[in-house]
């Protein structure tokens, strides 16, 4: 199938070529980057055509500060319905009462949810950053450790999974106002009943950080943490394909704290263009091909995490629930930022992470992106065996990159129309 190497339609990047070659080559060069490696990194994902039209579109050109039907600016009768679709769709898909869909990232539906249930210095329990705790789980170089007292709960070093006997412990004596599940790294399904319980019983809210399962609770491929968590925060671009951008869930009794708290309290105005783009991932998020796709992609991390395994490699948790795993490359006799080198050398894009053993860097991968361009078990176990050829000998790397570049030929994430 032959790689599109523009996107077609009026708002095509041929438009861009005339005007400004330079930058016009800048977008092409990423297309054909992102067309002619692996992209392995947890948080990515190829959105459609669909969701790059609605933000390329003049949605893009027009103000909205303010809620559908409540704006501070003229001219927002066409846009309101946008976002009302969107916030319909949401709340359908993800049962719900209220959704707001605002949020410009994920980092700042979290800021939204803590401006929505807390005050500065309150104290509040999250996975601690070395654990996989993300920076706005209280990293002293964010807002979160600046102005609130974070308390880390950890996972077991042996089984890198929660220690919900630690959770409770640091609740009962920390007391915190807030409880945030959630991770950026944690392979394995949330057990929300269980936050819910410690929760309930030091009477902390819960907040679910969901910003990388999102998209799996979307095909119901993953728990839900809407009928736990007070406030669940989350992405739309990561597995769950959208555009790049955040959203939070609620019940009807915190929608207006929540709403208050994203604007006029943390955000200015709405990007209604990002906005229409959610509406119409929603959209595709609600058919019975993503819940297929969902289920794939953890088809895909596990076959990926089988393989590794049998490769050698530590994996974390011995496997996965979602769609992202860790694994320790040590056993290759790699340690994880060398491996992190070799790979993008020979073509499979890829973060380093945190894993239980503190101060060991290890490797995170995720499956969203190789599914939704069609691979599936037999590709996945293919890439296993690339993967530990290129960490094991670096001369390897150049046969590994020729097999990526076909592999990936064959499966073009913008195939041409
Ligand atoms: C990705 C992520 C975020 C932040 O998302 P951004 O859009 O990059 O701000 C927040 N929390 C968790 C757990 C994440 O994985």
């Amino acid at each position: 199938m032959p790689v599109a190497h523009t996107l077609e339609g009026p708002l095509s990047v041929d438009v861009l070529g005339r005007q400004d070659p330079e930058l016009a080559e800048i977008l092409l060069g990423e297309l054909a980057r992102q067309s002619t490696t692996l992209q392995l990194i947890a948080a990515e994902n190829f959105t459609s055509p669909a969701v790059l039209a609605a933000l390329g579109s003049p949605l893009a050109n027009k103000y909205a500060e303010g809620y559908p039907g409540a704006r501070h600016h003229g001219g927002c009768e066409i846009v309101d319905v946008a976002e009302r679709i969107a916030v319909e769709r949401a709340k359908a898909l993800f049962g719900a009462d209220h959704a707001n869909v605002q949020s410009h990232s994920g980092s700042s539906a979290v800021l939204a949810a803590y401006a929505a249930l807390l005050r500065p210095g309150d104290t509040v329990l999250a996975m601690g950053l070395p654990h996989g705790g993300h920076l706005t789980h209280g990293s002293p170089a964010n807002f979160s450790g600046r102005w609130f007292d974070f308390v880390g709960y950890g996972v077991d070093p042996e089984s890198g999974l929660i220690d919900h006997e630690q959770v409770r412990t640091l609740a009962r004596t920390h007391r915190p106002k807030a409880i945030v599940c959630g991770s950026i790294s944690y392979p394995r399904h949330i057990d929300y009943a269980a936050f819910r319980e410690v929760a309930d019983e030091v009477g902390a809210y819960l907040i679910a950080d969901a910003a990388h399962p999102i998209g799996l609770v979307a095909g119901g491929a993953a728990p839900s943490p809407v009928p736990y968590a007070d406030v669940v925060c989350a992405t739309t671009h990561k597995v769950l394909r959208g555009p790049r951008g955040g959203m939070l869930l609620c019940g009807s009794e915190l929608a207006e704290r929540v709403d208050r708290a994203v604007f006029p309290f943390t955000q200015g105005g709405a990007q209604m263009h990002t906005i229409a783009a959610k509406a119409v991932a929603f959209g595709e998020a609600a058919t019975p091909a993503f819940t297929a796709y969902a289920h794939q992609v953890v088809a895909n991390a596990r076959v990926l995490a089988q393989g590794l395994a049998a490769e050698g490699l530590a994996v974390t948790t011995g496997g996965t629930d979602t769609h992202l795993l860790t694994v320790d490359p040590a056993p290759l006799g790699v340690d994880g930022r060398t491996a992190r080198g070799r790979l993008a050398a020979a073509g499979m894009v890829l973060d380093t992470c945190a894993l239980p053993h503190p101060d060991v860097r290890g490797l995170r991968l995720g499956t969203a992106a190789l599914t939704t361009q069609g691979m599936g078990e037999a590709e996945t176990a293919r890439i296993a065996v690339l993967f530990a050829t290129a960490l094991r000998d670096e001369s390897a790397g150049r046969g590994v990159r020729e097999e990526v570049r076909d592999l990936t030929g064959r499966f073009p994430p913008y195939p041409a129309q």
